[in-house]
């Protein structure tokens, strides 16, 4: 019977250093490895040339590289490019490089499919098929960094957590992969540059706050008054805005950082003064800025776009209040790549 070989990478250096001491080899040979397997990304042994011929073949008899495949790649016509990664059991989950004249963002997931039930998304509808593991994510940021250095001559320079699926509903696995792309040893990114999104699912943000993370949180928030919320998210029953609340003033007492919240206006849903209001009183709990999504249409008319005029009076209404505002327009739309379009439909 054939044994199943271990994905190497879910190895940590020290496990690394001790299989090679175990096996009759210096340590040493783990962290040249590790080297191989984070910081140049290698997809096989074969390429670890600083090793030995018998060495590459012992590793190859108990390991394997799980490695990510760029199964399709989709261009769009303002430079978006969206990635449709096939992950070594088949299943694929896509990624998106965002170049901007600026910066290279790249947008990634963290789940195939999603745990959450957001009626406006479309990863929604492919339900969660399971966690990516670190290395799935840590790849999906190499191959849009290598990506960029292709088609925008410059490396990859922010990361946004809002491909498919929850990252905080993947927190052990999302923060092992941030671990690896801020570490030297990896790719050595700064965690001012990347930022979480999530949901908001309050116990794992005071988890964040207690684990002093140094990455940049979004809330996805959508309406501040707890009927509309459930009607759109309806997860928003179990993880009520009051919990929500009490779990981003813990999180800004901790690490002092601002909150972003995300925020879509949809007719006729959360378009009234009431909503308004809501939102700028939900703001003034802790410091914020707020980006109001352009809304990406995914196929059955159940949500529209509100009005300019709903639009611009958020705007007014919270900058009277001194809150900054963004307005995001989609990027990469015409290849079913702006947020809350992923859903493998190639
Ligand atoms: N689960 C995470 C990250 C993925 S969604 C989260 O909820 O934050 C990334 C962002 O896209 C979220 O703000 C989400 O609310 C938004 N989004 C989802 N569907 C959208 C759509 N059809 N149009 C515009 N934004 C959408």
């Amino acid at each position: 019977m054939e044994v199943k070989k271990k994905d190497i990478r879910a190895l940590t250096k020290e496990q690394l250093r001790k299989f090679f001491e175990d096996n009759g080899d210096k340590a040493f040979r783990g962290n040249q490895v590790y080297e191989w397997l984070w910081g140049k990304a290698a997809h096989s042994f074969e390429t670890m040339t600083n090793l030995s011929k018998p060495t590459r073949e012992m590793l190859e008899a108990h390991f394997v590289i799980n490695h990510i495949k760029v199964d399709q790649m989709q261009r769009s016509s303002d430079g978006t490019i969206k990635n449709a990664v096939q992950l070594h059991d088949g299943l694929i989950v896509e990624s998106v490089l965002i170049p901007t004249p600026t910066r290279t963002t790249a947008c990634v997931s963290s789940q195939v499919g999603c745990s959450l039930d957001c009626k406006f998304c479309a990863t929604a509808r492919l339900k969660r098929m399971r966690n990516l593991n670190p290395d799935e994510i840590y790849d999906q940021v190499v191959a849009i960094d290598n990506e960029s250095r292709l088609y925008q001559n410059r490396p990859l320079s922010n990361i946004v957590f809002m491909g498919m699926g929850e990252p905080l509903m993947n927190y052990n696995n999302v923060i092992k992969a941030i671990t690896m792309i801020t570490s030297p040893e990896g790719l050595g990114m700064s965690p001012k540059r990347i930022t979480v999104s999530t949901s908001g699912v309050p116990k794992i943000i005071k988890k964040m706050a207690d684990d002093d993370v140094k990455f940049n949180l979004a809330v996805s928030l959508h309406s501040a008054i707890d009927e509309v919320r459930t009607s759109i998210m309806p997860f928003n029953t179990k993880f009520p805005l009051a919990d929500l609340r009490a779990s981003l003033e813990y999180w800004y007492a901790k690490t002092q950082k601002k909150i972003t919240y995300e925020y879509v206006v949809w007719k006729g849903i959360n378009d009234r003064k009431e909503d308004i209001d809501a939102l700028i009183r939900f703001c003034s709990y802790v410091p914020c800025k707020v980006n109001l999504i352009e809304y990406n249409p995914i196929d059955d008319g159940m949500f529209q776009q509100a009005s300019d005029t709903a639009v611009q009076q958020y705007i007014k209404g919270l900058e009277a209040r001194g809150i900054v505002v963004n307005v995001r327009r989609s990027r990469g739309k015409d290849i079913d790549a702006a947020c809350g379009q992923l859903a493998n439909k190639s």
